[in-house]
């Protein structure tokens, strides 16, 4: 049962041997690549990609902590954990039927910062920030300054989960929850332990990923304080985003009681062969992490070259089937606005 005392809002920083140091993760997202030029220097990319890349980033900005890019392949273009973060000159088309807005999230916004899309379960929009700024992602246009729920709008957001007896579970997303403070989420945390319908608490983050010393002792103090079920949906779509520190951060959380589990994307240059999906699989598992979906691409604007499509995806799924147990298989997932649920493909 969470402690309800001030201890939550003044999480003391456990300085125990093996954690990261409290708080290094907000100097490294402090410190990430903010630049397209600064990002083509660091992987030594040849100056021709520049371009491309500002003007990209004049649509979305760069953001990458040098962490995740101190995993690629140095002077590289077609790195697979690069293609996920570098701007191109292609973002500025969009072909028809590629939106702002592709899976509708305007419609379903119940309150501020809170979306209910399907029974039992809501997602709050914790944070309106990322670690990291992924080419292909869904929100990219995502108004966040519109949805970036204040103190007193949480109370009202609270107040929607504890009139609502059907909710089992609160998602915390973003954004990426994490990017939030652990004095903000243990506050945010304490209130929805209170709320006796509440059952599960599922974290979706790409921040143990991106930056693994995320998982530190102040986290780790908010997380093992309640009493709800935790789940983390991790992001990571090919095998090589999970290094020593990735697999040390999943089992601080494994250790906290997380279960964890993977959802990734699938996405031409980056993981639409069967070998990459095999890879990230196995790796998943060896860091502790079960595979959960595998999303069809979200036809977002600006992201079309990132598309595969669905014929081909579902023929990579039927030959990873044949290579991998049950229970490594990711299902295949496409999330089609005004469904109840996610659509197998
Ligand atoms: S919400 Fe997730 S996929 Fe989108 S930019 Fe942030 S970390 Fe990347």
């Amino acid at each position: 049962m969470i402690t309800r005392s001030s201890t939550l809002l003044h999480c003391s920083a456990p300085d125990e041997p093996g954690l990261p140091a409290p708080g290094g993760w907000q100097r490294q997202l402090a410190g990430a690549i903010r630049d397209p030029r600064e990002l083509c220097r660091r992987l030594g990319l040849d100056a021709s990609l520049i371009p491309g890349a500002e003007a990209g980033h004049s649509l979305f900005e760069v953001r990458v902590p040098e962490a995740f890019a101190a995993r690629m392949r140095h002077a590289d273009p077609d790195d697979p954990l690069l293609r996920q973060v570098l701007p191109l000159d292609a973002e500025q088309t969009s072909p028809e039927g590629y939106v702002t807005d592709p899976l509708q999230e305007a419609q379903h916004t119940a309150r501020r910062g809170l979306i209910h899309k399907y029974a039992g379960r809501v997602l709050l929009i914790t944070s309106p920030a990322c670690a990291i700024n992924c080419r292909y992602c869904f929100r990219r246009h995502f108004p966040y300054q519109e949805n970036a729920p204040s103190r007193s709008q949480w109370d009202d957001t609270l107040d929607y989960l504890r009139e609502d007896a059907t909710l089992r579970e609160a998602i915390l997303s973003g954004g990426d929850p994490l990017a939030a403070s652990d004095r903000q989420l243990a506050w945010l945390v304490e209130r929805l332990d209170a709320i006796p319908h509440l059952k599960r608490l599922r974290l979706h983050t790409r921040l143990p990923v991106v930056i693994p010393d995320r998982v530190d002792g102040p986290l780790l103090e908010w997380l093992t304080g309640t009493r709800l079920q935790k789940v983390m949906v991790l992001h990571i779509n090919h095998a090589n985003e999970i290094d020593e520190a990735v697999a040390g951060a999943c089992a601080r959380l494994k250790q906290a009681g997380v279960t964890l589990l993977n959802q990734s994307v699938i996405l031409k240059g980056v993981n639409d062969s069967v070998d990459a999906l095999e890879a990230l699989s196995e790796r998943l598992f060896e860091a502790g992490v079960l595979p959960y979906y595998l999303h069809a691409f979200d036809p977002v604007s600006g992201a079309a070259h990132f598309d595969v499509a669905d014929a081909r995806a579902n023929a990579l799924v039927d030959e990873l089937r044949t290579r991998l147990p049950g229970f490594l298989m990711p299902t295949l997932v496409r999330e089609v606005p005004g469904e109840a649920s996610k659509t197998p493909l």
